[in-house]
């Protein structure tokens, strides 16, 4: 048994509750609950809220904050983050993915769809940071036979690995992009994912770059051309989706595609703007994420919520586009189903993902409106407790072990720094 009762918590539609939350779900809400529990959180002052899920990062990549920034995508790729890359050893992307986990936890983020190399590391240092996640590796080849054969063995045998693990890890074949995977390659992809019931996780028409290569490449539009290949026979989540025509979104539409919106990243990288309204009357799944740390520079859901919402209404000229509460139901509830996580509301019977939010803090004051608050003015200092999958992450704003893994998270910057130019 493990009985988790919050006693007097605002809920964000109702007024104040107690929440009884029995081990994954939330059991009961009402008032005056008196129930025997494990543990009992006095939720005077605060208030609960659905946790994050952030669809979409490279968490192995969270030691390489600030490294290189204020360039474009390719340069900054091939000339800065790929070079730094090769000098990593497995130890320190354990320490990366810890630190990522912790920087998640502390913003109020649950689960994590990530994309990234050293499968192994990344899987264990999630198990050990409790979050719930889709990992899986970066399928890269260049073109390169060796490169083909060595990214479809590694991708069957971190699959293998991935069914051993807990049961709040899911397992996404990592596509890197259509620019460094040969058609070849996204064609066995694709197999794969619909053999195993997995889905894919790609960067998708991130730059113009990468749309005029394709159309130079195959007289066709990124989104066109998989298409063309059946690439969307499979479940896919598609990271960026910020050059796609009308025709691309309704082809994403009528694909299920899911369209993961990373707003940070695409105006820091000058990417582009992805066109929220559009995809929205569309009817093309939106998702949010915040890309990795070297691309944004933090895991801040919150930051992403509000950067969408105010480029959604920038771009489109229209200030009622993208309010609140739906860029909060895109963080959430919305992200949730789509991972196929009954949870992202604070309900009886759904998945008991959830934080406390400190009603005392300046950026939730004077409190005319919490959810204006929470997508606007609220930051990751605001939280106090999360709670994943009935278990507690973080409480009283604090993550067991925090010191030691920031500690750890500077280990390869040290190791490194003298030597890379
Ligand atoms: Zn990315």
């Amino acid at each position: 048994m493990n009985k988790i009762l919050i006693k007097n918590v605002k809920h964000i539609e109702q007024d104040i509750v107690d929440v009884l939350i029995d081990g994954k779900i939330i059991s009961q809400i009402g008032n005056n609950i008196d129930v025997p529990a494990d543990k009992v959180i006095d939720g005077t002052d605060k208030a609960i809220l659905p946790s994050f899920y952030n669809s979409h990062t490279h968490s192995g990549m969270s030691i390489m904050r600030g490294a290189a920034d204020d360039m474009e995508l390719f340069q900054w790729l091939n000339e800065h983050i790929w070079p730094l890359e090769k000098l990593r050893i497995d130890e320190d992307v354990y320490n990366a993915v810890r630190f990522a986990c912790l920087e998640m936890i502390k913003s109020g983020t649950t689960f994590f769809s990530d994309m990234y190399e050293f499968f192994p590391m990344t899987l264990k240092a999630t198990e050990d940071m409790g979050m719930k996640a889709f990992l899986g590796p970066a399928f890269f080849d260049f073109g390169k036979e060796d490169l083909m054969a060595l990214s479809r063995k590694k991708m069957q045998e971190t699959f293998e690995l991935a069914q051993n693990a807990d049961d709040k890890i899911g397992f996404s074949v990592g596509a890197h992009a259509i620019y460094t995977v040969c058609e070849e390659s996204l064609k066995w992809i694709r197999d794969f994912a619909v053999a195993n019931g997995v889905p894919v996780h790609m960067h998708i028409s991130e730059t113009e770059k990468e749309v005029d290569d394709c159309v130079k490449e195959h007289g066709l539009r990124p989104v066109e051309y998989l298409e063309s290949i059946g690439f969307f026979e499979a479940n896919v989540f598609a990271a960026h989706s910020v050059w796609l025509t009308d025709d691309e979104m309704k082809i994403f539409r009528d694909n299920n595609v899911k369209a993961i919106h990373n707003p940070c990243s695409n105006q820091k990288l000058a990417s582009g703007t992805f066109d929220f309204k559009s995809m929205k009357n569309e009817g093309v799944k939106v998702l949010l994420g915040t890309d990795s740390v070297a691309s944004n520079n933090n895991l801040d859901m919150f930051e992403e919520m509000r950067s969408a919402a105010l480029l959604a209404k920038l771009s489109s000229k229209d200030p009622t586009v993208c309010p609140a509460s739906e860029i909060f139901d895109v963080a959430t509830v919305d992200s949730a189903s789509a991972y196929g996580i009954d949870g992202g509301v604070i309900a009886e019977g759904k998945v008991a993902d959830c934080m406390l939010v400190d009603l005392n803090h300046y950026l939730l004051n004077p409190g005319w409106n919490l959810m204006s608050d929470v997508v606007y003015s609220a930051n990751s200092a605001c939280v106090d407790t999360v709670i994943c999958d009935g278990k507690i992450l973080m409480e009283n704003q604090v993550v067991p072990g925090e010191t030691e893994i920031i500690e750890k998270a500077r280990e390869f910057m040290n190791r490194v720094q003298k030597d890379f130019k």
